[in-house]
């Protein structure tokens, strides 16, 4: 079975890296552990900033049905889910 991928390159908007984890090229990965952010969340922050106070990015909606549908869990609850933790960092919390 051929390996297709949803996400060929980095989800960050306005950067054009190969995809790698959670959807972020190497790079944005590495920034936004270094930040303490959530990679997954990091991905909708564009690269160059947002251009004004109405700015927004886009959430991947597909993905998101469609993870949402495979476990059999609505979209509120994908969104809202708190990725598992990999004990390789210890977690910072902002306040
Ligand atoms: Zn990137």
């Amino acid at each position: 079975m051929p390996i297709v991928s949803m996400a060929p390159y980095c989800a960050r908007r306005g950067c054009s890296g190969p995809a790698w984890q959670d959807d972020l090229c190497p790079a944005c990965w590495r920034l936004a552990r270094m930040f303490g952010k959530d990679p997954k969340m990091f991905a909708f922050v564009p690269l160059h900033g947002y251009a004004d106070d109405r700015d927004a990015v886009e959430l991947p909606w597909d993905r998101l049905g469609q993870e949402a549908e495979a476990r059999d869990i609505s979209v509120a609850d994908v969104l809202a889910e708190r990725p598992p933790d990999d004990g390789t960092e210890p977690r910072r919390r902002t306040l």
